[in-house]
């Protein structure tokens, strides 16, 4: 071989060779890479980023590769085809992707196209945007190559019709409620990831909450709400109700704990009494927002306000789940 030649394979490897795969003591897990997701359900969303990270992929196409499995999956009734509607029956997708350079990108209220991460990725990467809602988040998908698709499947539609008989539109979640959502696999996935390179992403998606007014957008496909990420610190997201994590800037919030020296988990848990404080307990107790948080060092945490979240890690000791820890019972 030529040195020539030499120097150019090992160049292209140096990344992989030189990144140390385990790093930090101070209570850092920390193999790197890692995957973490809201909801245990996302299991498989989980298996497919870590495909992309233990092949040395990165985060970024991890996570999108990650969220895109849901999209797909048309028994996931609260991402991407067969989402719940909202009262008018129709299915709109909210989602959002960031990078590990402060890229980012979102769709808002968008219809008829399943993968709205690609779509919110391609605003990321293709335009001088970072945010497209509706029908212009709709032309810009078809105009490069998405294909229109009726999102509402039977069960959906059979689900909103239903729901038509009291058309009662109630997201303060009630404990019950909250049980008999997660055993219907029900809720947005968020998700965070490290790669062997060090370097963190996030993307988030969903059909929002069901029976939404048209037009309503939620937390999830908001930078700073649903999702953030700053390289240099950590990144969160968020699952639950989207006015109350938009009203305390969830996963901006966590972060900024983080960088003041909170770990993942007490991070969340500031970010939750944030809206305590500002709301009142009587208001907090009945809504429930689900967080999530990944730091630098490999380090992980949950917390919810209600019991019953889960959120779903894959590291290079396995899979694993963690109920969050709750402000309320
Ligand atoms: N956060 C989503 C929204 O408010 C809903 C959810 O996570 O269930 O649109």
């Amino acid at each position: 071989m030529n040195r020539r030649k030499f120097v150019k394979i090992i160049g292209a490897v140096t990344p992989a060779l030189v990144m140390p795969l385990t790093s930090f003591g101070e209570g850092g897990s920390s193999n790197f890479p890692i995957v973490i997701t809201t909801w245990d359900q996302n299991k498989k969303a989980n298996q497919a980023a870590w495909k992309v990270l233990k092949s040395n992929g990165s985060a970024l196409d991890a996570v999108h590769q990650g969220v895109m499995v849901p999209e797909a999956d048309p028994k996931d009734q609260s991402v991407g085809f067969g989402g719940l509607p909202d009262r008018d029956g129709i299915v709109t997708l909210d989602a959002c992707i960031m990078d590990h350079a402060g890229n980012i990108g979102a769709v808002m209220g968008m219809e008829n196209i399943i993968h709205a991460s690609s779509v919110a990725r391609l605003v990321m990467e293709k335009t001088p945007h970072v945010q497209l809602v509706g029908d212009g988040a709709l032309q810009f998908a078809l105009e490069n190559g998405f294909k229109k698709e009726n999102l509402l499947t039977e069960n959906s539609k059979k689900a909103w019709k239903k729901w038509l008989e009291t058309a009662k539109y109630n997201p303060m979640t009630t404990i019950e409620e909250l049980e008999k959502r997660i055993h219907k696999n029900h809720d947005t996935i968020g998700m965070i990831a490290i790669d062997q390179q060090q370097n963190l992403s996030g993307a988030c998606s969903t059909s929002g909450m069901a029976y939404k007014l048209h037009g309503r957008v939620g937390d999830s496909p908001i930078i700073g709400a649903g999702l953030y990420v700053d390289n240099e610190i950590g990144a969160a997201s968020a699952t639950g109700v989207g006015e109350e994590v938009v009203r305390i800037c969830g996963s901006h919030t966590i972060v900024e704990a983080m960088r003041y020296g909170k770990s993942p988990e007490e991070a969340c848990k500031l970010a939750l009494m944030r809206l305590v404080s500002m709301k009142g307990e009587s208001y907090a107790k009945n809504v429930q927002i689900g967080f999530i948080a990944l730091n630098k060092k490999g380090e992980y945490g949950c917390y919810s306000l209600l019991p019953n979240f889960t959120m779903a890690i894959v590291d290079t000791n396995g899979e694993k789940v963690i109920h969050a820890p709750s402000l309320f019972s």
